[in-house]
């Protein structure tokens, strides 16, 4: 594939940051690659795997001569970021992130981007519940939705230039208003991500049944849940605060329609279980049809990179 941009700079290099800079590099769609990241462990981690080609603890440093410029960490840091690199941002470059909420990041970025660069907000749909420069893997984002958020009147050449940058890293891309975004993602992602927190959290904190037969009898459904609920603690914070009225908004459904089935199970209503659980089948069938997902046993996330075995999780 040919060269999107001659220089791609990542803040923040965890499992998002790694793996587009792993599959910039292996499709050859940037010249160099620098990254920035707050601690030294974490530039070593990454000088060690190899991502780039200069590393940073300097944030402006590496966003120096950036063509494009993608903020990777987690969403509560992105407004002191964008304040530290303001000034270092060459003319014409695009900004963008890849942040889980829209919304905020478009309200607290767009005021601090310099007039001659572009602000294209971004968020890949792919993830897995481990973080660090170790955890990402090039084929992350293949086949996965990556949606863009640009404001209107946002340069089109830019949306373009950032829309082929993702589809070359194998992406579908769609564009969407950001207030949208923000609902969708509160219910396929963040209320999902709240329930199974809650649902561990409860588990953990029972008296009649022990922690050991919790984990000793762990069956498919409650595994499932601890696997979402080990997710990044710092990154799934910053969601649920900057993502509040969306979450709350889908939390409040969620919780009448919990009352409907806690009044079907009191009311031995078997009819209504079945129809409910007949319906959500059939939705688990359509994600597998259609490509998001496979029928695997282990839900498709056998991972393919082996070098993130050997780095203990965080
Ligand atoms: P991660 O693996 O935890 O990596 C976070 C990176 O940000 C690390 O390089 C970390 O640096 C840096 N960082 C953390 N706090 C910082 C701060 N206060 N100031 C400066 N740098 C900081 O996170 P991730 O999973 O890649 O997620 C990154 C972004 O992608 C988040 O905004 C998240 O919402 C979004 N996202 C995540 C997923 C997912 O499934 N994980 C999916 C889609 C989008 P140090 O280690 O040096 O502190």
């Amino acid at each position: 594939m040919s060269v999107l941009f001659e220089k791609l700079a990542l803040v923040g290099v965890g499992l998002i940051g790694s793996s587009i800079a792993q599959a910039a590099r292996q499709k050859g769609l940037v010249g160099q690659i620098s990254v920035a990241t707050r601690r030294a462990k974490t530039l070593d981690e990454a000088r060690n795997l190899g991502l780039a080609d200069s590393y940073s603890q300097d944030a402006c440093e590496a966003v120096a001569d950036a063509d494009l410029v993608i903020l990777c960490t987690p969403v509560g840091a992105f407004e002191p970021v964008m304040k530290d690199i303001a000034g270092a941002l060459k003319p014409g470059a695009i900004v963008s992130d890849a942040g889980s909420v829209k919304g905020h990041v478009v309200k607290t970025l767009a005021p601090l981007i310099p007039e001659g660069v572009h602000f294209v907000p971004g968020h890949p749909m792919a993830g897995t519940e481990h973080s660090g420069p170790g955890a990402g893997f090039p084929e992350l984002f293949e086949g996965r939705w990556c949606i863009l958020t640009p404001e209107a009147g946002t340069d089109k050449k830019a949306v373009e230039c950032l829309s082929a940058f993702w589809e070359a890293l194998g992406s579908d891309v769609e564009l969407m208003d950001a207030t949208h975004h923000d609902m969708v993602v509160a219910i396929t992602s963040h209320v999902p991500h709240l329930v199974a927190y809650n649902i561990v959290g409860t588990a953990d904190d029972m008296e009649t049944v022990s922690k050991s037969e919790v984990i000793k009898f762990s069956a498919g459904g409650f595994r499932d849940f601890t696997r979402i609920a080990a997710s990044d603690p710092v990154m799934w914070r910053d969601v649920f605060l900057t993502n509040r009225e969306a979450v709350l908004e889908m939390l409040g459904r969620f919780l009448e329609d919990l009352s409907v089935l806690q009044r079907a199970v009191r009311t031995s209503d078997g009819d209504a279980l079945e129809t409910l659980f007949t319906r959500t089948r059939a939705i688990r069938r359509s994600i597998i049809d259609a490509g998001q997902e496979t029928a695997a046993p282990d839900f498709g996330r056998t991972q393919p990179d082996p070098v993130r075995r050997d780095i203990k999780d965080r």
